[in-house]
């Protein structure tokens, strides 16, 4: 499964917090970011991330990109709702391209929480479904 991480600033250490938590589960996966989230993950873990550009240069958006290909399987945004963000208008880009593709997004630890286990449970293998139509659908 594809799996995108962003946080704010003031959310990154709890992020960070998170991938080393769930390191074992998410190796097993693809994973993004946008650029400053990932680094602070890569520094503080093994995992292997694809990088965007960081959140309000654009970031948002390339992770929108995948989105809106029906490629991403899993975001997890950790957003600070405290703080007034230059890029708002792209977070809330992404959180609607998430609702239009069905997409599960955790903006908090509590779900990210429950989404990490389901996706070790496999609750989210009807993705593989959306993934096996693309496929034959580009060969046909
Ligand atoms: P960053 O972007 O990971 O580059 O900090 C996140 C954001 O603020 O949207």
């Amino acid at each position: 499964m594809k799996v995108a991480f962003i946080a704010h600033d003031q959310k990154k250490n709890d992020l960070v917090n998170f991938a080393k938590a769930y390191e074992s589960i998410l190796s097993k996966h693809e994973l993004y970011s946008t650029g400053t989230t990932g680094t602070r993950i890569m520094e503080s873990t093994n995992l292997k991330i694809h990088r965007f550009n960081s959140g309000p240069l654009g970031g948002d958006q390339e992770i929108g990109s995948l989105i809106a290909k029906n490629l991403m399987d899993i975001v997890i945004f950790f957003r600070d709702p405290l703080t007034a963000q230059p890029h708002e208008p792209d977070i809330l880009a992404l959180i609607r391209l998430c609702d239009v593709y069905s997409i599960p997004l955790a903006t908090n630890m509590g779900t990210a929480e429950i989404l990490i286990h389901g996706l070790e449970r496999g609750d989210l293998s009807w993705r593989n479904l959306v993934h096996e139509k693309q496929n034959k659908e580009e060969n046909e």
